[in-house]
């Protein structure tokens, strides 16, 4: 039996870091942004702004469109790139029908783009490993689809074609799982000895975060609940890692979701949600579950995350062709424990913080 806990209650891990990360507060702000200071233009965005179903259905809802191509968008009209970034093709065909581009793409994303269009310059052929057809990689594939290829598993590399190894670098999507990765990298290092590495990690420090925090957590749960959607790779990924460590995952949605047979013999739960899984429904989420099981609820903190990201350029430029100075705007996150202790205390759920972290320690990309 758990010590300190009634037997009929559940006990509730909240992994920190979960949900939003600095690249897709600065996508959804800049859609916020856009609606307000354009508050009479149709607002078109191409592709998921991020891969969420809600943040998608409530931009809907407020009356943005979103498109899987920019011949979709009447020229003229104002086109936002999401935070997976788009193609150089993309870019040209809406520079022809003279769209006005706001570019949502996350900073740690065109920094794998900047590295593609670097090494191909210097004559490298570029293995990019990650999932072929999710939107990211087709950006980056995009930069230089003459030199690049794309490696999705070991199993692809007796077939690619290679005209000189020690001509030769991999780069990687952002948000793949380290160890599934680390698999492919090692199997392209004894393939192509001389193969390049890139010159940092291209697996962002969000997407390395969240996985932290479930390989940590996990073993002692009976169930880990990922908040997310199934096309967010990041949060696929936070359900693989904790099966892999032998704990029952779910990847829903929402609350709407759940269903009791999960929880059958469930006595430590972890709850933890994806980089484009908005924390209300993290909330929504525990409030259920305790109405349902009478859980208390701790948070677990692996690390601190205190990365922000500045508004794109493009959205200042548009911003001052409407006269409105961006000085004065920028992406404010808040506090988000003292966001939390006062959620937890309206709601009359007990709850702690669990500092498992070396103090002080704030992860950069
Ligand atoms: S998961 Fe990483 S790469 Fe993707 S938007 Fe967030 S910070 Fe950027």
């Amino acid at each position: 039996m758990r010590r300190g806990y009634d037997c009929r209650q559940m006990k509730i891990i909240l992994a920190n870091p979960r949900g939003f990360c600095a690249g897709v507060y600065m996508a959804i702000d800049v859609v916020d942004q856009l609606l307000e200071i354009c508050p009479d233009e149709p607002i078109f965005v191409y592709h998921e702004i991020v891969h969420n179903r809600h943040v998608v259905q409530r931009f809907q809802r407020r009356g943005v469109r979103f498109v899987e191509s920019v011949e979709e968008v009447p020229d003229g009209s104002i086109v936002v790139f999401s935070a997976h970034g788009v193609s150089p093709e993309v870019r040209q065909l809406a520079k022809a029908k003279k769209l006005l581009s706001v570019d949502a793409t996350c900073p740690l994303v065109t920094k794998v783009h900047a590295e593609a269009i670097r090494y191909a310059r210097k004559g490298f052929q570029i293995l990019l490993v990650g999932h072929r057809h999710h939107q990211e990689v087709v950006g980056t594939l995009g930069e230089a689809p003459e030199v690049m290829q794309v490696v999705e598993s070991p199993a692809d590399i007796p077939s690619l074609k290679v005209d000189d190894p020690e001509k030769l670098i991999y780069l990687t999507q952002t948000t793949l799982s380290l160890d599934d990765a680390g698999v492919i990298i090692e199997a392209l290092k004894r393939a192509f000895p001389q193969i390049k590495e890139p010159p940092a990690s291209d697996i962002c420090y969000a997407t390395t975060n969240r996985q932290m925090a479930v390989r940590a957590i996990a073993p002692q749960c009976d169930l880990v609940l990922v908040v997310g959607s199934a096309n967010s790779s990041n949060s696929v990924r936070l359900t693989e890692i904790a099966m892999n460590m032998g704990t029952p995952a779910r990847l829903i949605d929402d609350r709407s979701e759940l269903k009791r047979e999960w929880f059958v013999g469930v006595q430590t739960l972890l709850v933890t949600a994806g980089a484009s899984a908005p924390e209300d429904l993290v909330h929504e989420l525990i409030e259920e579950l305790v109405r349902t099981h009478g859980a208390e609820v701790e948070q677990h903190d692996v690390r601190h995350e205190e990365v922000e990201f500045g508004l794109p350029g493009s959205l200042k430029s548009l911003m001052r062709e409407r006269g409105i100075d961006p000085e004065g705007r920028r992406i404010v996150r808040g506090d988000e424990g003292s966001r939390l202790r006062e959620w937890f205390g309206a709601h009359n759920i007990p709850f702690r913080i669990v500092d498992l972290t070396v103090q002080g320690t704030a992860v950069a990309p």
